[in-house]
């Protein structure tokens, strides 16, 4: 169900201090070959799953839109130079993860209007039975995020690849213990020090959405810092 994302939400030190947290048990890195990482806006992959990502070592990528809807009343960057900014961010943040050689598979959607049969049908192309499929959660929050995963959820069930969802809004509007989040499902992936720093310099890529385009309110900054410190912890979480 769409949850409102409005206000400063949960802070971090809330979830940190929760002591279920550590207690989910750690995900098993053995995927017999590159996951698929689905992202309904270029970052949301970096912010949910960048350090599995940098440990793996290789990933493909899915940009289901290039995130042109950001900033809608933006009075610096017109729509189509947002895609091109975006997309550009995906790419420099994939290759400070190590990343070069990922296949991006960019689908083109319009940011804020998934067509969710179309996504289901391109992931299917792209799955085998067994592989990983990195995607966000279905009860996300936003729209795209649902739309995504239920999307993800329909292509490995049909494909027999297997679903790994990650949240990332769900930081924003639930707190600690909500009973609508599936925490049974919850599972730790422990950073490096060296997956911690590759992370936050991939986060550092987009500075269309961590930083302010301009002084307008228009302009502001899509993930100010007490959202960001959401995507700083030593591990990353996704519900098998
Ligand atoms: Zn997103």
């Amino acid at each position: 169900m769409v949850k409102p994302i409005v206000d400063e939400g949960t802070p971090e030190q809330r979830w940190r201090a929760w002591p279920a947290m550590s207690a989910w048990p750690p995900l098993a890195l053995d995927p017999a070959e590159p996951p698929l990482v689905v992202a309904p806006h270029p970052d949301d992959e970096i912010l949910g799953v960048a350090g599995l990502m940098a440990m793996l070592g290789r990933a493909d990528l899915v940009a289901v839109t290039d995130g042109e809807a950001s900033h809608p009343h933006s009075t610096v960057h017109s729509p189509t130079e947002l895609a091109a900014i975006r997309r550009a961010e995906t790419t420099e943040a994939l290759s400070r993860l190590g990343l070069r050689g990922t296949a991006v598979h960019r689908l083109g959607q319009p940011d804020g209007d998934i067509h969710e049969s179309i996504v289901t049908k391109e992931l299917t192309a792209l799955l085998t039975p067994g592989r990983w499929c990195l995607s966000t959660w279905r009860e996300d929050g936003h729209p795209d995020h649902e739309a995504v995963g239920r999307a993800a959820a329909a292509a490995c069930a049909a494909t027999g690849a297997r679903l790994l969802e990650y949240p990332i809004w769900t930081w924003h509007w639930a707190a600690p213990g909500d009973p609508a989040v599936p925490w049974h499902r919850a599972r730790r992936i422990e950073l490096t020090a060296e997956a911690r720093f590759a992370k936050a310099a991939a986060i550092a890529a987009f500075p269309s959405q961590i930083a302010a385009l301009g002084p307008a309110e228009a302009d502001a900054a899509i993930l100010p810092p007490h959202v960001l410190a959401r995507f700083t912890r030593p591990f990353e979480v996704v519900f098998t």
